[in-house]
């Protein structure tokens, strides 16, 4: 009996590239309940999976196209670029890597800064982007989040730090390891002028910018199902030789030990941000208040 379904034929191959069951940038499939949805939906939910609350990740431009209203804003620094102070080589020079990282990402480097209105409130924003070199702290990233605090402080405007990062960046050693004590210092000077900074922790948020400035804080808020760690959970596991609790590492377990004021759906992050800042601004409002009483 023949089979309908057999393939008779030997040797017909698909190249990979033509096997996907739908053309590119119509459809998404979530990685992970699977379920499908159209590209229009997805963007709609802020690439978020509509079925399970899966968060993609997504990139610094995106955050401001729906933080800011009606997407407009000015951004700070935008043609800052690095340097290339160790002449570091991997299988690629340094400056190389650089140069096809820019040209395949568009981006300049890990880090865009931007000021402008949430729902008509004044804000800085700087959101990471991870497709640059892992979201790593060189340089230019340091500089650029130091300048956009100073910003804020020039212009009494709260601070928002959108971390999304691998660590540090090692081609720049020592020059990024730097860049922890300037960003942590300009944040000191920021919360002594009495203005806000809230981070936000999406993912995966990992080594030197967990222990610097994204932990720093006066509200530490996270994406759900954010990875967050100083070290990957597989190099902690080989160093202590043991299995580590199950969804360790993650933005809820984080939360439930104490070092995360709370988790916030991407949908629900311009109107968590509005209330909080506006408390924020009230509070500072009844301070100066009993002030001048007093
Ligand atoms: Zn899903």
């Amino acid at each position: 009996m023949s089979s309908w379904f057999n393939r008779k034929e030997k040797g017909i191959v698909t190249p990979t590239d033509q096997k996907k069951e739908t053309p590119d940038g119509l459809w998404y499939k979530c990685p992970e309940c699977k379920t499908v949805a159209t590209m229009v939906e997805h963007r709609r939910l802020l690439s978020t999976c509509g079925n399970c609350g899966y968060h993609d990740r997504i990139e610094a431009a995106e955050y401001f196209s729906f933080l800011f209203d009606g997407g407009r804003f000015e951004e700070l620094d935008a043609d800052m670029h690095s340097a290339d102070p160790l002449h570091f080589v991997d299988t690629k020079a340094y400056p190389q890597r650089l140069v096809a990282t820019e040209k395949s990402t568009g981006l300049r480097d890990a880090v865009r800064t931007a000021h402008g209105q949430l729902n008509g409130l004044g804000l800085v924003v700087a959101a990471m982007d991870f497709k640059f070199i892992g979201g790593s702290m060189g340089s230019v990233v340091g500089e650029k989040i130091a300048r956009a605090i100073d910003y804020a402080r020039e212009h009494r405007l709260p601070f928002l730090m959108i971390s999304r990062s691998g660590g540090a960046r090692m081609m720049e050693a020592g020059f990024s390891l730097m860049q922890m004590a300037k960003t942590s210092a300009r944040l000191a000077l920021l919360s002594e002028a009495g203005l806000p900074y809230i981070s936000l922790l999406t993912d995966p948020t990992t080594g030197g910018v967990t222990a610097s400035f994204a932990m720093l804080g006066d509200f530490n808020i996270a994406e759900p199902g954010a990875l967050i760690g100083f070290a990957g959970p597989r190099v902690i596991k080989e160093t202590i030789g043991k299995d580590l609790p199950k969804g360790f590492q993650s933005a809820e377990f984080v939360l439930e030990h104490g070092f995360l004021d709370f988790i916030v759906d991407r949908k629900d992050l311009k109107g968590r941000l509005h209330a909080l800042l506006s408390m924020l601004q009230a509070g500072k409002g009844a301070e100066t208040e009993s002030a001048t009483a007093g």
